[in-house]
Protein backbone atom coordinates (compact mmCIF):
# COMPACT_ATOMS: atom_id res chain seq x y z
CA UNK A 1 0.00 0.00 0.00
CA UNK A 2 0.96 3.29 -0.82
CA UNK A 3 0.58 6.50 1.37
CA UNK A 4 -0.87 9.39 -0.89
CA UNK A 5 1.21 12.10 1.92
CA UNK A 6 -0.61 15.14 1.24
CA UNK A 7 2.61 17.13 2.97
CA UNK A 8 4.94 15.61 0.87
CA UNK A 9 2.93 16.34 -2.36
CA UNK A 10 1.74 20.10 -1.45
CA UNK A 11 5.36 20.49 -0.22
CA UNK A 12 6.38 19.95 -4.00
CA UNK A 13 3.82 22.07 -5.92
CA UNK A 14 4.15 24.92 -2.95
CA UNK A 15 8.35 25.06 -3.41
CA UNK A 16 7.55 25.57 -7.32
CA UNK A 17 5.31 27.89 -7.11
CA UNK A 18 8.04 29.59 -4.67
CA UNK A 19 10.58 29.40 -7.06
CA UNK A 20 8.28 30.86 -9.58
CA UNK A 21 6.73 33.64 -7.11
CA UNK A 22 10.67 34.91 -6.13
CA UNK A 23 11.65 34.81 -9.80
CA UNK A 24 9.00 37.54 -10.52
CA UNK A 25 9.53 39.55 -7.86
CA UNK A 26 13.26 39.71 -8.59
CA UNK A 27 12.38 40.68 -12.68
CA UNK A 28 10.83 43.88 -10.81
CA UNK A 29 7.04 42.52 -10.48
CA UNK A 30 4.76 42.81 -7.29
CA UNK A 31 3.84 39.57 -5.52
CA UNK A 32 0.67 37.72 -6.07
CA UNK A 33 -2.27 38.85 -3.63
CA UNK A 34 -4.69 36.99 -2.17
CA UNK A 35 -7.78 38.06 -0.52
CA UNK A 36 -9.27 36.27 2.65
CA UNK A 37 -13.14 36.76 4.19
CA UNK A 38 -13.96 35.15 7.64
CA UNK A 39 -17.12 36.13 8.95
CA UNK A 40 -17.73 35.02 12.55
CA UNK A 41 -15.46 32.71 14.67
CA UNK A 42 -16.33 29.47 13.63
CA UNK A 43 -13.42 27.11 14.51
CA UNK A 44 -12.95 24.93 11.95
CA UNK A 45 -13.13 28.47 9.20
CA UNK A 46 -10.63 29.90 11.30
CA UNK A 47 -8.21 27.12 11.16
CA UNK A 48 -8.75 26.72 7.15
CA UNK A 49 -8.52 30.54 6.79
CA UNK A 50 -5.16 30.65 9.02
CA UNK A 51 -3.49 28.14 7.27
CA UNK A 52 -4.61 29.44 4.19
CA UNK A 53 -3.00 33.04 5.27
CA UNK A 54 0.50 31.10 6.33
CA UNK A 55 0.88 29.21 3.49
CA UNK A 56 0.47 32.40 1.17
CA UNK A 57 3.24 33.81 3.54
CA UNK A 58 5.42 30.76 3.40
CA UNK A 59 5.38 30.98 -0.99
CA UNK A 60 6.42 34.88 -0.59
CA UNK A 61 2.32 35.76 -1.35
CA UNK A 62 0.90 38.62 -0.30
CA UNK A 63 -2.47 38.14 2.01
CA UNK A 64 -4.89 40.42 3.31
CA UNK A 65 -7.37 38.92 5.92
CA UNK A 66 -10.14 40.66 6.19
CA UNK A 67 -12.94 39.52 8.90
CA UNK A 68 -16.31 40.58 9.81
CA UNK A 69 -18.98 39.68 12.78
CA UNK A 70 -21.62 37.29 12.27
CA UNK A 71 -23.95 39.93 11.71
CA UNK A 72 -22.72 41.77 9.01
CA UNK A 73 -25.27 43.06 6.86
CA UNK A 74 -25.12 41.18 3.31
CA UNK A 75 -25.15 44.64 1.40
CA UNK A 76 -21.50 45.34 3.24
CA UNK A 77 -20.13 42.25 2.47
CA UNK A 78 -21.05 42.96 -1.44
CA UNK A 79 -19.64 45.97 -1.17
CA UNK A 80 -16.52 44.79 0.14
CA UNK A 81 -16.38 42.05 -2.59
CA UNK A 82 -17.27 44.33 -5.02
CA UNK A 83 -14.10 46.60 -3.71
CA UNK A 84 -12.01 43.89 -4.02
CA UNK A 85 -12.99 43.00 -7.41
CA UNK A 86 -11.91 46.96 -8.48
CA UNK A 87 -8.55 46.71 -6.46
CA UNK A 88 -5.69 46.33 -8.92
CA UNK A 89 -3.48 44.55 -6.83
CA UNK A 90 -5.63 41.90 -5.66
CA UNK A 91 -5.57 38.79 -7.78
CA UNK A 92 -7.68 36.18 -6.28
CA UNK A 93 -10.69 36.49 -3.87
CA UNK A 94 -12.35 34.04 -1.33
CA UNK A 95 -15.05 34.07 0.97
CA UNK A 96 -14.96 31.49 3.59
CA UNK A 97 -18.02 29.37 3.78
CA UNK A 98 -20.30 28.51 5.53
CA UNK A 99 -21.72 31.91 5.75
CA UNK A 100 -24.63 33.45 7.96
CA UNK A 101 -27.92 31.98 7.40
CA UNK A 102 -28.76 35.87 6.58
CA UNK A 103 -26.76 35.58 3.86
CA UNK A 104 -27.23 34.23 0.59
CA UNK A 105 -24.65 31.99 -0.31
CA UNK A 106 -25.47 32.29 -3.99
CA UNK A 107 -25.48 35.70 -4.18
CA UNK A 108 -22.06 36.07 -2.81
CA UNK A 109 -19.98 33.15 -4.64
CA UNK A 110 -22.06 35.20 -7.97
CA UNK A 111 -20.30 38.83 -6.69
CA UNK A 112 -17.00 37.86 -7.17
CA UNK A 113 -15.54 38.53 -10.05
CA UNK A 114 -14.84 35.44 -12.17
CA UNK A 115 -11.09 36.64 -12.67
CA UNK A 116 -10.19 36.61 -9.38
CA UNK A 117 -12.68 33.89 -8.47
CA UNK A 118 -9.75 31.54 -6.72
CA UNK A 119 -11.97 29.11 -5.25
CA UNK A 120 -13.68 28.32 -8.86
CA UNK A 121 -16.83 28.39 -7.74
CA UNK A 122 -18.88 30.92 -10.03
CA UNK A 123 -21.09 29.61 -12.44
CA UNK A 124 -18.31 31.30 -15.46
CA UNK A 125 -15.91 28.93 -14.33
CA UNK A 126 -17.99 26.02 -13.55
CA UNK A 127 -19.65 26.50 -17.17
CA UNK A 128 -15.75 26.81 -18.09
CA UNK A 129 -14.70 23.79 -16.42
CA UNK A 130 -17.51 21.90 -17.45
CA UNK A 131 -16.69 22.46 -21.15
CA UNK A 132 -13.24 21.43 -20.45
CA UNK A 133 -11.61 25.27 -21.13
CA UNK A 134 -8.54 26.23 -18.61
CA UNK A 135 -10.29 28.01 -15.41
CA UNK A 136 -9.93 28.07 -12.20
CA UNK A 137 -10.66 24.71 -10.80
CA UNK A 138 -12.53 24.62 -7.45
CA UNK A 139 -9.71 23.98 -4.96
CA UNK A 140 -10.29 20.33 -3.51
CA UNK A 141 -10.97 18.56 -7.26
CA UNK A 142 -8.46 20.50 -7.81
CA UNK A 143 -5.40 19.53 -5.16
CA UNK A 144 -6.98 16.08 -5.65
CA UNK A 145 -5.77 16.16 -9.00
CA UNK A 146 -2.40 17.42 -8.50
CA UNK A 147 -2.36 14.18 -5.75
CA UNK A 148 -3.08 11.89 -8.53
CA UNK A 149 -0.62 13.58 -10.68
CA UNK A 150 2.26 13.46 -8.52
CA UNK A 151 2.18 10.15 -7.55
CA UNK A 152 1.51 8.88 -10.84
CA UNK A 153 -1.40 7.66 -10.33
CA UNK A 154 -3.00 6.18 -13.66
CA UNK A 155 -6.26 7.27 -14.36
CA UNK A 156 -7.15 6.25 -18.03
CA UNK A 157 -10.27 3.70 -18.47
CA UNK A 158 -10.40 3.41 -14.66
CA UNK A 159 -13.94 3.73 -12.95
CA UNK A 160 -13.75 5.91 -10.71
CA UNK A 161 -16.49 6.23 -8.15
CA UNK A 162 -17.54 9.62 -6.50
CA UNK A 163 -19.25 10.03 -3.18
CA UNK A 164 -20.66 12.87 -2.41
CA UNK A 165 -22.43 15.61 -5.11
CA UNK A 166 -21.86 19.05 -3.15
CA UNK A 167 -20.68 21.77 -5.73
CA UNK A 168 -17.45 22.52 -3.85
CA UNK A 169 -16.10 18.67 -4.11
CA UNK A 170 -18.50 16.03 -5.63
CA UNK A 171 -20.14 16.91 -8.41
CA UNK A 172 -16.47 19.00 -9.94
CA UNK A 173 -14.49 16.00 -9.09
CA UNK A 174 -17.03 13.75 -11.51
CA UNK A 175 -16.77 16.17 -13.69
CA UNK A 176 -12.87 16.85 -14.23
CA UNK A 177 -12.09 12.61 -13.99
CA UNK A 178 -14.36 12.40 -16.83
CA UNK A 179 -12.41 15.17 -18.78
CA UNK A 180 -10.09 14.05 -21.63
CA UNK A 181 -6.44 13.53 -21.06
CA UNK A 182 -4.68 12.62 -17.38
CA UNK A 183 -5.78 12.72 -14.69
CA UNK A 184 -9.13 12.12 -16.35
CA UNK A 185 -10.15 9.35 -19.01
CA UNK A 186 -12.16 7.76 -16.03
CA UNK A 187 -15.22 6.11 -16.30
CA UNK A 188 -17.47 7.91 -13.27
CA UNK A 189 -20.34 6.91 -11.16
CA UNK A 190 -21.23 9.60 -8.79
CA UNK A 191 -23.22 8.24 -5.89
CA UNK A 192 -25.09 10.51 -3.04
CA UNK A 193 -27.18 10.11 -0.43
CA UNK A 194 -30.29 9.23 -3.02
CA UNK A 195 -28.21 5.87 -4.23
CA UNK A 196 -29.57 2.72 -3.46
CA UNK A 197 -26.82 0.52 -3.90
CA UNK A 198 -23.71 2.11 -2.64
CA UNK A 199 -21.91 -0.49 -1.49
CA UNK A 200 -22.41 -2.64 -5.07
CA UNK A 201 -21.02 0.36 -6.56
CA UNK A 202 -18.40 1.39 -4.61
CA UNK A 203 -17.14 -2.58 -4.70
CA UNK A 204 -16.46 -1.73 -8.54
CA UNK A 205 -14.38 1.66 -7.97
CA UNK A 206 -10.44 1.61 -8.87
CA UNK A 207 -10.27 4.99 -7.58
CA UNK A 208 -12.88 5.51 -4.47
CA UNK A 209 -13.20 9.05 -3.89
CA UNK A 210 -15.09 9.54 -0.09
CA UNK A 211 -17.07 13.15 0.20
CA UNK A 212 -19.89 13.09 2.12
CA UNK A 213 -18.85 13.87 5.60
CA UNK A 214 -19.32 10.89 7.71
CA UNK A 215 -16.76 9.53 9.42
CA UNK A 216 -15.74 6.51 8.80
CA UNK A 217 -18.33 5.53 6.72
CA UNK A 218 -16.08 3.90 4.00
CA UNK A 219 -15.46 -0.13 5.31
CA UNK A 220 -12.88 -2.38 4.20
CA UNK A 221 -16.27 -4.59 2.81
CA UNK A 222 -17.09 -1.47 0.62
CA UNK A 223 -13.68 -1.51 -1.47
CA UNK A 224 -12.07 -4.06 -3.85
CA UNK A 225 -8.81 -5.09 -3.54
CA UNK A 226 -5.90 -3.03 -5.08
CA UNK A 227 -8.24 0.32 -5.21
CA UNK A 228 -6.91 3.55 -4.87
CA UNK A 229 -8.54 5.41 -2.22
CA UNK A 230 -9.04 9.34 -1.47
CA UNK A 231 -10.62 10.55 1.54
CA UNK A 232 -11.94 14.10 1.48
CA UNK A 233 -13.88 14.08 4.80
CA UNK A 234 -12.77 16.25 7.78
CA UNK A 235 -15.22 16.20 10.60
CA UNK A 236 -14.19 17.13 14.13
CA UNK A 237 -15.04 14.45 16.74
CA UNK A 238 -14.36 15.17 20.48
CA UNK A 239 -11.11 13.92 21.58
CA UNK A 240 -10.52 14.42 25.06
CA UNK A 241 -6.77 13.07 24.69
CA UNK A 242 -5.95 15.43 22.25
CA UNK A 243 -4.87 19.55 23.26
CA UNK A 244 -7.98 20.58 20.86
CA UNK A 245 -10.66 18.53 22.93
CA UNK A 246 -11.09 17.19 18.79
CA UNK A 247 -9.76 14.95 16.69
CA UNK A 248 -9.74 15.06 13.00
CA UNK A 249 -11.24 12.22 11.14
CA UNK A 250 -12.16 11.27 7.41
CA UNK A 251 -14.90 9.25 5.81
CA UNK A 252 -12.96 6.27 5.79
CA UNK A 253 -11.72 3.57 7.96
CA UNK A 254 -8.32 3.59 7.87
CA UNK A 255 -7.13 1.29 9.58
CA UNK A 256 -9.01 -1.44 8.00
CA UNK A 257 -9.11 -0.12 4.19
CA UNK A 258 -5.71 0.54 4.11
CA UNK A 259 -4.37 -2.78 3.80
CA UNK A 260 -6.63 -3.76 1.08
CA UNK A 261 -5.81 -0.67 -1.37
CA UNK A 262 -3.22 0.00 -3.37
CA UNK A 263 -2.77 3.64 -2.47
CA UNK A 264 -5.21 5.93 0.25
CA UNK A 265 -4.47 9.38 1.39
CA UNK A 266 -4.85 9.57 5.17
CA UNK A 267 -6.84 12.43 7.02
CA UNK A 268 -5.10 14.31 8.37
CA UNK A 269 -2.21 15.27 6.20
CA UNK A 270 -3.93 14.00 2.59
CA UNK A 271 -6.46 15.88 0.75
CA UNK A 272 -6.55 18.76 3.24
CA UNK A 273 -3.04 19.65 2.68
CA UNK A 274 -3.57 19.54 -1.73
CA UNK A 275 -7.00 21.74 -1.32
CA UNK A 276 -4.44 24.27 -0.31
CA UNK A 277 -1.85 23.69 -3.11
CA UNK A 278 -4.63 24.15 -5.44
CA UNK A 279 -6.08 27.37 -4.02
CA UNK A 280 -2.24 28.42 -4.20
CA UNK A 281 -2.03 27.25 -7.96
CA UNK A 282 -5.24 29.07 -8.72
CA UNK A 283 -4.08 32.48 -7.29
CA UNK A 284 -0.94 32.21 -8.97
CA UNK A 285 -2.45 31.34 -12.38
CA UNK A 286 -4.67 34.82 -12.16
CA UNK A 287 -1.63 36.92 -11.02
CA UNK A 288 -0.05 35.76 -14.26
CA UNK A 289 -2.99 36.88 -16.06
CA UNK A 290 -3.22 40.33 -14.12
CA UNK A 291 -0.14 40.83 -14.81
CA UNK A 292 -0.28 40.65 -18.30
CA UNK A 293 -2.90 42.36 -18.80
P1 LIG B 1 -21.89 18.32 1.70
O1 LIG B 1 -22.51 18.09 3.04
O2 LIG B 1 -22.19 19.56 0.96
O3 LIG B 1 -22.26 17.11 0.76
C1 LIG B 1 -22.25 15.79 1.20
C2 LIG B 1 -22.69 14.91 0.07
O4 LIG B 1 -22.64 13.58 0.53
C3 LIG B 1 -24.10 15.18 -0.43
O5 LIG B 1 -24.06 15.33 -1.83
C4 LIG B 1 -24.90 13.95 -0.05
O6 LIG B 1 -25.80 13.57 -1.07
C5 LIG B 1 -23.81 12.88 0.11
N1 LIG B 1 -24.16 11.93 1.15
C6 LIG B 1 -24.49 12.17 2.43
N2 LIG B 1 -24.78 11.03 3.08
C7 LIG B 1 -24.62 10.04 2.17
C8 LIG B 1 -24.77 8.64 2.22
N3 LIG B 1 -25.12 8.00 3.35
N4 LIG B 1 -24.52 7.93 1.12
C9 LIG B 1 -24.13 8.54 -0.05
N5 LIG B 1 -23.97 9.87 -0.15
C10 LIG B 1 -24.21 10.60 0.95
O7 LIG B 1 -20.35 18.10 1.94
P2 LIG B 1 -19.02 18.68 1.22
O8 LIG B 1 -18.97 20.14 1.45
O9 LIG B 1 -18.88 18.12 -0.16
O10 LIG B 1 -17.95 17.99 2.16
C11 LIG B 1 -17.86 16.58 2.29
C12 LIG B 1 -16.78 16.27 3.33
O11 LIG B 1 -15.55 16.75 2.82
C13 LIG B 1 -16.97 16.96 4.68
O12 LIG B 1 -16.45 16.14 5.68
C14 LIG B 1 -16.12 18.20 4.56
O13 LIG B 1 -15.67 18.69 5.81
C15 LIG B 1 -14.98 17.67 3.74
N6 LIG B 1 -14.25 18.66 2.95
C16 LIG B 1 -12.92 18.55 2.99
C17 LIG B 1 -12.15 19.41 2.24
C18 LIG B 1 -10.67 19.25 2.27
O14 LIG B 1 -9.96 20.18 1.96
N7 LIG B 1 -10.17 18.05 2.62
C19 LIG B 1 -12.74 20.40 1.47
C20 LIG B 1 -14.13 20.48 1.43
C21 LIG B 1 -14.88 19.58 2.18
Amino acid sequence: MQLLDGKIASAAILQKIKSKTAAATVAGKRKPHLAAILIGNDGASETYVASKVKTCTEIGFDSTLIRFSNDIAEKELLQKIEALNLDPHIDGILVQLPLPKHIAEEKIIHAIAPHKDVDGFHPYNVGMMTSGAPTFIPATPYGILLMLEHYQIPTKGKHAVVIGRSHIVGTPMSILLSRKGYPGDCTVTLCHSATTNLKEIALQADILIAALGKTEFITADMVKPGAVIIDVGITRVEDSSKKSGFAIKGDVKFDEVAPIASAITPVPGGVGLMTIAGLMMNTWNAYQKHIAA
